[in-house]
């Protein structure tokens, strides 16, 4: 990817992204984390030098390779990918500004465990899985309220932010909204609970997304794409 195809694409999801938080509000802001899993670091780099700041990864392995070849740029970095338990303590010393995934009360205690032994905290949001499907991770949302509250009590280092979804992978986009709506709700009663972002949204679907009031979005493949 070159200079002028990354400005290109960063400046085609700005635009939309515009479009579509606008018809919500002025004062509705949405944050774009650029997902760089499939892309080199010198293409983070140069989407970076176009003006993109957030950027995740979806592998632990992945995000430290990343961030060691970036670190002379002060980028937010965000694990948006299932976290195994083997790799926790990785994560943990990587320092991510937000965990996005989540994904069971289970692994939040085990998380939190191995944060209270490190004497750190991580900021992380839990996963939801609203379109109900079987490759996916996340919590049911028929359990999602209680199981944040369960987080917010047992997990002390861990500071929840919000929730985070993958809307459903099929074409109708009666579906895919749905799955959307399914979120945000979640999240307008988590907000009382300290829910800040309410990250769903990707290449395909993020000015839907953002129409059903998502305000954290992560786009890949357009954003990277030559
Ligand atoms: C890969 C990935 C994305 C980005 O997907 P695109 O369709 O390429 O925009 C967003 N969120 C998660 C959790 C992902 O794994």
């Amino acid at each position: 990817m070159n200079k002028q195809t990354a400005t290109k694409n960063l400046d085609e999801v700005i635009t939309k992204v515009e479009g579509a938080r606008l018809k919500i509000s002025e004062h509705h802001i949405v944050k774009i984390i650029g997902v760089s899993k499939y892309s080199t670091d010198a293409d983070v780099k140069i989407l970076y030098e176009a003006g993109q700041r957030a950027f995740g990864e979806n592998k632990v392995q992945d995000l430290k390779q990343k961030m060691e070849g970036l670190d002379e740029l002060p980028i937010e970095w965000h694990f948006i990918g299932t976290l195994q338990k083997n790799k926790i303590n990785n994560l943990i010393d990587l320092n991510p500004t937000l965990i996005q995934s989540l994904d069971s009360l289970d692994l939040a205690l085990e998380l939190n465990k191995k944060l209270e032994a490190k004497n750190k905290k991580l900021s992380a949001l839990l996963q939801i899985n609203s379109a109900y499907e079987d490759t996916k991770s996340g919590v049911l949302p028929e359990n999602a309220l209680e199981v944040y509250k369960q987080i917010l009590k047992l997990c002390p280092n861990i500071i929840l932010k919000g929730i985070m979804s993958i809307g459903a992978h099929v074409q109708d986009e009666k579906i895919i909204k749905e799955s959307f709506k399914t979120t945000k709700k979640i999240y307008d009663e988590l907000v009382p609970f300290g829910a800040k972002y309410c990250s769903m949204g990707m290449s395909s679907d993020f000015e839907l997304a953002i129409a059903c009031g998502s305000n954290m979005i992560r786009v890949g493949s357009t954003l990277f794409k030559d």
